[in-house]
């Protein structure tokens, strides 16, 4: 008799430094392997890609994996779902202590690379193999990962699953169920509702917006809603900046096009722009117009704002970093007027972003705001709609897969509150059929 192990490694008390590993037997599976931005931010000038594992575990920036130490068994696989800092982030510091692939969609294998490139403490040696979604990659002979089309507010995102001799185990971080998708393809539910049929033995499904009730909008609304805030307007000719996610290459697009419409030329500006686009566009997954621009070093981005003040900020839209306040970022240098392009009152600042709910991120925005503000900037807040399911998806999805039992991952308590009360909805029961782990716990499913 198999035994099936889930361990909360990281991202069951916080949102952020995701990472699960689910036992099968001797062997393990480990399920993402990411970073808490916020823990490494309320440090002023911390250079992470220099600093050891344990000082990173230490502060809760990556996910506590020593308890991995007494755990029966050989880790065979490291996969991640997408390529979200919060679940790739810690690769460059952690995978090196296991002797296994790390196994990735193509975009999100890139993502990984350029992580390991840059990480200057420790070697990373793992294999990165990339797997289409709706590929399958045999990783023992009696396990293989599965990966299932979905979408997210990042491109080549995919459910995993895990195939044992037990039956399946799903893993739902992170996705939407987004039927209009302006990237990709909508998510494969026949396969999904084939998956249900087959039987699966657990799901450990993201909470994050289980909260929020209904259905999270399609990305089509967001696409809308940018050209609605970009093109209807009597004052076209100001100076006009947006901020988005540099990963939310769906979004970037529709702002590209936008400009196109407007008659402004897009420039990307930015380190982690010229990153995430950089490799959509090498990968194929994004034609960028002729006109487009992109720069990512600092004085490239001088360079482009002063060209830009000169020939008129009515010929350009420039498309920056710095939606969350981050500090150093391009909108925050603006705002504080370290740049050659500077903000006028009636200058329209965009924000194709919502504000993340921790209160670090919260301060940090409200400072950047309060400064556009008072150089006259016009603000408009949250065009945006989000990637994460909302509840109702969350019941389509728990029905259609059927799973044995149910835990909710990437969030915090109360968002797991949420996602256990729509489980009791659909016949789950706390403690038994669905469950509350938090990081450091260990789950065992008898079969
Ligand atoms: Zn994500």
């Amino acid at each position: 008799m198999t035994e099936i192990g889930i361990v909360a490694v990281g991202g069951y008390n916080e949102m952020g430094r995701n990472m699960t590993a689910v036992i099968i037997g001797e062997d393990i599976i480990i399920l993402d392997m990411g970073l808490r931005l916020d823990r490494v931010q309320i440090h002023e000038d911390v250079e992470i890609d220099k600093m050891h594992s344990l000082e990173l575990i230490e502060m809760g920036a990556i996910p506590d994996d020593t308890i991995m130490k007494e755990i029966n068994g050989t880790v065979r696989a490291i996969v991640c779902t997408h390529g979200h800092l919060d679940h790739i982030g810690a690769i460059p510091k952690l995978a090196h202590r296991y002797n296994a692939p790390i196994i990735a969609t193509p975009y999100t294998s890139a993502l990984i690379k350029q992580q390991i490139e840059a990480e200057r403490k420790f070697e990373v040696c793992n294999r990165v193999i990339p797997l289409n979604a709706g590929g399958t990659y045999q990783v023992t002979e009696d396990i293989s990962i599965e990966f299932i089309n979905v979408q997210h507010s990042i491109i080549d995102c995919v459910l995993a699953v895990v195939h044992t001799p037990v039956g399946a185990v799903l893993y739902a971080c992170d996705f939407k169920l987004d039927r209009t998708p302006t990237m990709g393809e909508a998510p494969d539910f026949e396969r999904l509702k084939a998956l249900g049929k087959e039987g699966v033995v657990a799901m450990i499904v993201e909470s994050t917006n289980a909260g929020r009730s209904g259905k999270t909008p399609s990305e089509q609304i967001a696409k809308d809603m940018v050209r609605d805030v970009l093109l209807g307007t009597e004052e076209s000719e100001v100076g006009m900046i947006i901020t988005t996610f540099a990963s939310h290459i769906p979004r970037l697009k529709a702002i590209i096009e936008a400009a196109g419409e407007m008659g402004r030329i897009p420039v990307l500006l930015g380190r982690s722009m010229e990153r995430y686009v950089g490799a959509a566009r090498d990968l194929g997954y994004m034609e960028l117009p002729s006109n487009v621009e992109m720069h990512g070093q600092r004085k490239d981005v001088d360079r482009a704002f002063k060209r830009i003040i000169q020939e008129g900020k009515n010929k350009y839209l420039p498309i920056v970093t710095g939606h969350q306040g981050e500090p150093g970022s391009i909108l925050v240098r603006v705002a504080n007027g370290e740049t050659p392009y500077t903000i006028e009152p009636g200058d329209k600042v965009i924000f194709s972003a919502n504000v993340i709910p921790s209160p670090m991120t919260q301060a940090n925005r409200y400072a950047l705001e309060t400064k556009l503000k008072m150089r006259g900037a016009r603000i408009y807040d949250n065009v945006h709609v989000s990637g994460h399911a909302y509840r109702e998806d969350h019941w389509e999805l728990l029905r259609m897969v059927n799973p044995e039992h149910v835990i909710p991952a990437h969030g915090d308590m109360e968002m797991h509150g949420h996602y256990i009360e729509m489980a009791e909805d659909a016949g789950y029961v706390l403690g038994d059929t669905v469950h509350l782990l938090r990081n450091g716990e260990v789950l065992y499913i008898e079969e």
